[in-house]
């Protein structure tokens, strides 16, 4: 490697692509052709606008390196030409943590409240997956409503890099204070509120990390969104290969692949309540139409079968017949035995 090697901080731009910025930074077809061959582009890299990449380049330009970051989950992928020579790795590298607590208020969107504080979308939407079971926030806000949140930083070194997990969030709704806090455990995380369990919906979570990329929505044609077709279900995003599990004893009603929803499942519980599981990757040995199933019973495993973009779980929920929205029903499994490390009862 040449001895004088400049390191910079670049935003990605709006509906940029890697080959994109590749290209921009004096990688040929030909280096691009090397990397390809060498290791495939990683399914999962998402570009996401107002985030950064890392270039480092040598003062003679024959070098030049990109790295990537996915901060959530510890992971860089690095692209890199040396003269006529290119490669690419994945890394996985346990970045530095600092916790940093961040405060404002909301004006506007709650979304873009704090993407103006953090300019993450991952946290701004993470916020929002620690309100997943109240799905009434949205109406209770009102202007001016002042937030806190507690997070994770990530470090590269002595670059921030990225952001990790929120830790505990606050939020003013009208004259209460909502307090979530984040729990990990082996396999998952959820956020738990301190003051409900929620004991009374009649179903629990079909995944253990709860991170929505789309909620349910009922109406034919949303004129914001201009999507014709309603969502009748909720999507929860997840990597390939993540458990899905039965939301509640019952019976298995359906199950095998379709077109559209791919390999699915479809379970009748007691009370008149159905609910669907889509696009698995697989379904679990002993899940077949009439089997019995338990609550927390694997059913199979996250995947992208039928009409799907992205590795997620639809889950959707029929009470007496009728699509409802599942997060008005499910709660987090009860995981008693973790104790919330940070609780305290500290002002915004
Ligand atoms: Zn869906």
């Amino acid at each position: 490697m040449p001895k004088k090697v400049a390191k910079r901080f670049i935003e990605f731009k709006r509906g940029e692509t890697l080959y994109g910025i590749l290209n921009r930074h004096g990688f040929t077809s030909h280096h691009s052709s090397l990397i390809l061959k060498q290791n495939p582009l990683p399914k999962g890299l998402s570009l996401s606008n107002g985030e950064a990449y890392r270039l480092r380049v040598s003062g003679d330009k024959k070098f030049a390196e990109i790295k990537i970051y996915d901060a959530p989950k510890d992971l860089s992928y690095v692209f890199w030409r040396n003269g006529s020579a290119a490669g690419s790795l994945i890394k996985n590298e346990p970045f530095g943590i600092k916790e940093r607590v961040v405060r404002g208020e909301v004006r506007g969107s709650p979304l873009n409240a704090i993407y103006q504080k953090i300019p993450s979308q991952w946290i701004a939407h993470r916020f929002m997956d620690a309100y997943t079971f109240d799905y009434n926030l949205p109406k209770r806000l009102q202007r001016g409503a002042k937030f806190k949140i507690r997070l994770e930083t990530k470090w590269d070194g002595e670059d921030l890099i990225g952001y990790g997990e929120i830790l505990e969030t606050a939020i003013e709704l009208g004259s209460a204070v909502e307090r979530r806090f984040y729990i990990r455990y082996p396999g998952g995380g959820t956020f738990v509120d301190p003051g409900n369990s929620y004991a009374d919906r009649p179903l629990f979570a079909p995944v253990s990390y709860l991170r929505v990329s789309s909620l349910f929505e009922a109406r034919r044609f949303h004129p914001i969104k201009q999507r014709k077709q309603p969502h009748l279900g909720v999507d929860f995003e997840l990597p390939e290969g993540t458990d899905i599990f039965a939301a509640e004893s019952g019976r298995v009603l359906r199950s095998g692949f379709q077109r559209a929803s791919g390999n699915f499942v479809v379970i009748q519980h007691k009370n008149g309540m159905e609910s669907y599981y889509n696009h698995m990757l697989n379904i679990a040995p002993g899940i077949y139409p009439g089997a019995r199933v338990d609550n927390g019973q694997k059913l199979g495993e996250i995947g992208c079968t039928g009409y799907c973009t992205k590795g997620h779980l639809h889950f959707a929920v029929k009470k007496r017949g009728r699509f409802v929205d599942p997060l008005r029903y499910i709660k987090n499994y009860p995981y008693r035995s973790q104790k919330l490390i940070s609780l305290n009862s500290e002002d915004l």
